[in-house]
């Protein structure tokens, strides 16, 4: 396989042999912490470098936030997570700073994701591949959320896409469902009608 830009279009040849011709190639290739100079200095690297809830590293004087490193995330059971996203990076800044003061708080939040993608706005709460089922609530032009349930029904993530700041309220109550653990019916997570605040009082 190969690709080549000869600065009018991009030629794409793929490993079988068929060519894609285009006017732009974007290569999504992921991204990796530069976790080099942590390993020199004798932490655990595992997916970043590697904390506890508290946000601290091996090394009880080095803590770790945003980014860069892997956490146990207290929502999913302590699965271990890398997060790459600011607000996550803005509050595990001020809570790794916090610690080193001996606040001694764990990590709580739920993962939330915002994007402006032109004229729309995408947002997500929660880590949607710990979803097994999928429910759909469409909020008229052409805003929708996809609701991700677990296994045993509990909400577990919500992916919002739409106009301004169409999926912003949902979404903020979505995730408070999450954190609340708590266990909607679908049929009233894919009814409009049905607002999402009265679930939180469920
Ligand atoms: C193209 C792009 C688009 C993104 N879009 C979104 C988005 O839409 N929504 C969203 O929520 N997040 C988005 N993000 C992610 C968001 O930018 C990051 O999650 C956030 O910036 C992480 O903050 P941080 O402080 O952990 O790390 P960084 O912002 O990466 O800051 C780390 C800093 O440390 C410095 N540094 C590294 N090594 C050393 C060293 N040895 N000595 C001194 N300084 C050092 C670096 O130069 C850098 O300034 C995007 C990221 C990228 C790259």
């Amino acid at each position: 396989a190969s690709i080549a830009d000869d600065g009018n279009e991009v030629r794409t040849t793929l490993a079988g042999g068929r060519e894609i011709v285009a006017d732009l190639a974007i290569v999504g290739i992921g991204a990796v912490p530069v976790a080099g100079l942590a390993a020199e200095a004798g932490l655990t690297i595992d997916n970043g470098i590697a904390v506890d809830a508290e946000l601290r590293s091996c090394d009880p004087d080095i803590f770790a936030a945003g980014d860069c490193c892997s956490f146990p995330l207290a929502v999913y059971g302590g699965r271990r997570v890398r997060l790459e996203a600011w607000r996550n990076a803005q509050e595990q800044g001020a809570l790794a700073a916090r610690n080193m003061l001996g606040a001694g708080e764990a990590h709580a939040a739920v993962p939330w994701f915002w994007s402006d993608q032109y004229g729309l706005s995408l947002q997500i709460a929660g880590l949607s591949d710990e979803g097994k089922n999928t429910v759909r609530r469409d909020l008229g032009d052409g805003a929708f959320i996809l609701f991700h349930l677990a296994e045993d029904g509990r909400l577990v993530a919500a992916s919002g896409i739409g106009p301004g700041n169409a999926v912003a309220r949902d979404i903020r109550l979505a995730e408070m469902l999450i954190a609340k653990r708590a266990k909607p019916a679908p049929e009233a997570l894919g009814s409009p009608d049905v607002k999402l605040k009265s679930l939180l009082a469920a």
